[in-house]
């Protein structure tokens, strides 16, 4: 849907400002960045400053640890399953090393499993490169040119990212390994941007000292998820993938160790078994459960289902009281609505303008500054401009980069987001964007250590499921980093634990028992179930009206 007249009318607002403002910018008068004071201060309209956003959980490891109601909700929800149906005795699959999540933490893990010997299973909940991974944009960070840079400095802008909290030998891992596994992924065919000369090219990305992220074009995501996902199929012999397989609960055995996952067949609705001698989980992270209503970014099997496995079987949570929101999310056309508008829209100079035209902050600010100065212009200041919808947002104005760099860069050096504008009639080279912060990614998640091992024997984490590499805060660029390091370092360990394997013992689901007992112990009365599986975002009214009687969540 094009801009309605009375956006267009709002429109003209930002018309009017936007010569001064681009004068000024060619003039290098930058709007002024805040003072520490006040992003202090600014930082209170944050949603995870918000603490009616949040309660203790009740039970488990973290008992007592406070964050968002909707991920409580789901760490505080029953089994999909009663355990003591399910028949464990018989397992539908045996492999060494089960990968839950085909996105681009599992798919390295799966390699690495395999090249240490290991026969490996990927199943995964829709179709295997359906991921987050597949939808990032704008790079991958790694101190590859030794000029001016190296793991020191990368180092020192992560942890400063962090707030000062990741866990230090997270991040030293993080940071050495990154060099490696841009080479890794070049050998393996990934296309990144090259200069004529054919080094490869590197951008500044926010927070960052140094210019060290590494691009596909503004395809990144999947450009890596396609390298490793082929290099995967071409391992077909020992590599297995199942799509429409979600796992549902994790298997121990009778001294508590990782044995496998119990599974849903999507298609069939019926539940079955891997057995497993080691198992990593990649099951990404959790925007789909919308915390405090906030559209997102998110692939539609972001639903936390990682952390629920996991903290169910012992493996304890950090930092997951801090949630990163992208600043820039579509609000509308709603068609589109929480897709990201990459931070690049800003620095090639397009200014965050409100329904004056004015504009309000900076637009190189990190990212919860940002988000925060956006949201008190439409919360608190009442300078929102508004949808037909009755939500609020602010202009991105996108065309100020035409003018700042000649016509014709926004169509070459956005074509993702030139075409998906015009799908709706929208020429964002001559017409700004309307957007509001959009939940993006989960800062922190389950506690793993360094070798990709966590709590519980047999068990590893990869990817963005994991929590501690970035502190409370992510930087760009390190994500698509994080889960290429750790995946193959959870690959290779899992595939080396699997090798000195032989009895895996009995398999048991009493740790979903004994959480059941619990929840029961402290009170909690729910219908809930989890893990969620996808989001369910059919109205009350309309399920009322289904004939299909019973759900167990949003599956039948
Ligand atoms: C729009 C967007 C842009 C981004 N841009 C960047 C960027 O430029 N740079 C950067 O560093 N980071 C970026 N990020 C973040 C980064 O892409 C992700 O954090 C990262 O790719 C996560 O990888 P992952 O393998 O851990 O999870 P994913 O890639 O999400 O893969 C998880 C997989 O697990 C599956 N799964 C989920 N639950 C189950 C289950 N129960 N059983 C089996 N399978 C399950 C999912 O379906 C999925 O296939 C971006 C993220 C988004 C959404």
């Amino acid at each position: 849907m094009p801009y309605p007249e009375a956006l267009k009318d709002l429109m003209k607002k930002v018309e009017e400002t936007r010569p001064a403002r681009v004068e000024r910018k060619q003039a290098d008068k930058e709007f002024p960045m805040m003072s520490l004071e006040e992003r202090e201060d600014i930082l209170k309209f944050h949603p995870d400053y918000i603490d009616e956003g949040r309660r203790e959980i009740k039970i488990g490891p973290n008992k007592g640890y406070k964050i968002a109601h909707e991920v409580v909700d789901m760490l505080e929800a029953k089994s999909r399953v009663e355990p003591a149906k399910v028949d464990l005795t018989k397992a539908d699959y045996e492999t060494d090393v089960l990968v839950i999540g085909g996105g681009g933490a599992g798919t390295s893990a799966a390699l690495l499993a395999q090249e240490q010997g290991a026969k490996v299973i990927i199943a995964t909940k829709l179709r295997h490169g359906d991921a987050n991974t597949m939808m990032a944009e704008g790079g991958i960070q790694a101190a590859t040119k030794n000029w001016k840079d190296s793991p020191y400095y990368h180092y020192l802008d992560v942890v400063g990212g962090g707030h000062f909290k990741n866990k230090p030998e997270l991040v030293e891992t993080l940071v050495s390994e990154a060099p490696d596994v841009i080479k890794w992924l070049v050998e393996l065919g990934c296309n990144f941007s090259r200069f004529d000369d054919g080094t490869l090219k590197t951008l500044h990305g926010g927070g960052t000292s140094r210019k060290r992220m590494h691009f596909a074009a503004d395809i990144t995501g999947a450009e890596m998820m396609r390298t490793v996902r082929d290099e995967a199929r071409n391992r077909c012999e020992d590599i297995k993938v199942l799509e429409f397989s979600p796992a549902v609960e994790l298997i121990l055995n009778d001294k508590g160790e990782c044995a496998g996952a119990l599974m849903y067949n999507m298609d069939t609705e019926e539940y079955f078994i891997i057995k497993a001698k080691a198992v990593v989980m990649a099951t990404g992270g959790s925007g789909r459960l919308h915390v405090q209503n906030f559209m997102t970014t998110n692939h539609y099997g972001a639903t936390g289902d990682g952390l629920v496995m996991g903290y169910r079987a012992g493996v304890g949570l950090c930092f997951l009281h801090t949630i990163q929101y992208h600043p820039t999310g579509v609000i509308f056309p709603e068609q589109a609505e929480g897709i990201l508008i990459t931070e690049k829209f800003r620095g090639s100079g397009a200014n965050l303008v409100n329904i004056k035209g004015e504009q309000f902050v900076n637009e190189r600010e990190p990212r919860d500054i940002e988000a925060s100065a956006i949201i008190r212009e439409c919360v608190d200041r009442g300078l929102g401009v508004p949808t037909p919808t009755g939500k609020f947002g602010v202009w991105l104005d996108s065309p100020m980069i035409d003018h700042l760099s000649g016509e014709g860069t926004v169509e070459k050096e956005f074509p993702g987001k030139f075409i998906l504008y015009k799908r709706f009639d929208i020429d964002i080279s001559k017409e700004p964007m309307l957007i509001y912060p959009t939940l993006h990614y989960q800062n922190g998640g389950l506690e793993f250590k360094k070798d990709g091992s966590t709590a519980v024997k047999g068990f590893f984490i990869a990817g963005e499921v994991g929590g501690g590499t970035h502190g409370e805060n992510r930087l760009m660029g390190n994500s698509l980093l994080d889960i290429m390091v750790f995946g193959r370092i959870a690959g290779k360990n899992a595939g080396e634990f699997a090798k000195d394997r032989s009895d895996l013992g009995q398999l048991s689901l009493e740790h979903v028992d004994k959480y059941h007992k619990e929840m029961a112990e402290a009170g909690i009365e729910t219908d809930r179930v989890a893990p969620m599986l996808l989001p369910d975002y059919t109205p009350v009214e309309i399920k009322e009206r289904e004939l299909t009687s019973h759900y167990v969540g949003t599956i039948r």
